[in-house]
């Protein structure tokens, strides 16, 4: 394991989350699956497996089981092949889902926000979970929220291919509107948003981009009116393709301006170097796209997405395996890299070691 970046846990010494100071050795080495170093602090005394702080901290593997288990979660093989493979059987696997998504959903969150961008696509992809909505209804459970029809909405930054924001739920207005908030929280700057032509994003867009305008009481007789104008922001733009269908196939895609200035929209279009008219097509588009891979791994994970976190657990690590560890074929670069969050491809392994991402970024 790299100890580049391990330090002192013990939050009262003077080292504590402080890499490099040479107050850290090696006391033992201890470990049956593969040796694990006992370190201790020479400043405080505290000791500590040099795994403290990481994704392998507490299991009984060796970090390159893993790391394989990981890796082979984002190809086609099955849980089944993957408990084969590695000798690691299904439940632990599972478990290590959950733990290494909870970590790389941290190291997203401190790393992309504040974004500045100029366009950004939407969109949503149909998955399930356990059953299918028509079993859904023939077993009465349609209460269940999470089971059955479960939509991956996604943000993406055509530009460099980011991958911003995600959310699984429901193809309601609530999961419409909370992920636009979220999306908002990530951005530093007013983007081109371009959606599908759904109904429920201008809503969601309305709720979080807006300001209410206090009505002027009425002078005179007649009962005052209470509603308060929604005005949308200044800078808010969206966008909606229409997709016209015959026979299941797009015969025609029309563009209507939902939201802000045609000119100012027009000019985005014109200097975008992916983008020559209004459109949702990066993440839309056929093989090697974004959309193309994550429902391929979707539909590898429906032989155990059997409930709604696990199925949350598969695709955080893969989003964020897209975004820091999967290059861009042609562009040789990783989405993060293109994006100038981070300079260079990382590794399962080094993101798993990293003891404090906040540290390693430095924001
Ligand atoms: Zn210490």
């Amino acid at each position: 394991m790299d100890k580049k970046y391990i330090f002192c846990p013990n939050e009262k010494c003077k080292y504590f989350r402080v890499p490099g100071r040479d107050n850290i050795e090696v006391k033992q080495t201890q470990g049956k699956c593969q040796k694990i170093d006992l370190m201790r602090c020479k400043e405080c005394g505290a000791l500590f497996s040099e795994r403290k702080g990481t994704v392998y901290f507490g299991i009984h593997f060796a970090d390159d089981v893993f790391d394989e288990v990981m890796m082979l979660l984002m190809t086609r093989a099955s849980i089944k092949d993957i408990e084969r493979i590695t000798r690691v059987n299904e439940k632990t696997i599972q478990r290590w889902e959950r733990k290494a998504a909870g970590y790389l959903k941290e190291i997203h969150e401190k790393l992309v926000r504040e974004l500045k961008i100029t366009e950004c696509q939407i969109d949503e992809l149909w998955t399930f979970v356990l059953m299918k909505r028509k079993t859904v209804q023939r077993k009465g459970r349609v209460g269940e929220g999470n089971i059955g029809d479960q939509w991956i909405f996604m943000a993406l930054d055509p530009v460099d291919k980011l991958l911003i924001h995600w959310k699984i739920g429901k193809r309601d207005l609530e999961t419409a509107k909370e992920f636009i908030r979220e999306l908002k929280g990530k951005l530093a700057s007013s983007p081109l948003f371009t959606t599908d032509e759904w109904p429920a994003y201008e809503e969601a867009f309305l709720s979080n981009f807006s300001e209410e305008v206090p009505l002027e009481p009425r002078k005179g007789r007649g009962r005052p009116r209470v509603k308060p104008i929604i005005k949308p922001d200044k800078d808010l733009k969206l966008a909606q393709t229409h997709k016209y269908r015959e026979k299941g196939r797009v015969v025609k895609v029309s563009e209507e301006i939902i939201f802000g200035d045609e000119k100012e929209i027009e000019e985005i279009i014109q200097k975008s170097p992916v983008s020559n008219r209004i459109n949702t097509s990066f993440i839309e588009r056929g093989n090697g796209t974004f959309r193309a891979k994550i429902s391929r791994i979707v539909r590898q994970s429906y032989s155990f997405s059997k409930n709604k976190e696990m199925h949350e657990s598969h695709i955080t690590i893969y989003a964020v395996y897209y975004n820091l560890i999967w290059k861009h074929s042609r562009l040789k670069k990783t989405a993060a890299w293109l994006s100038g969050l981070v300079d260079r491809a990382y590794t399962f392994r080094e993101l798993f070691q990293l003891r404090d991402p906040e540290f390693i970024w430095g924001h």
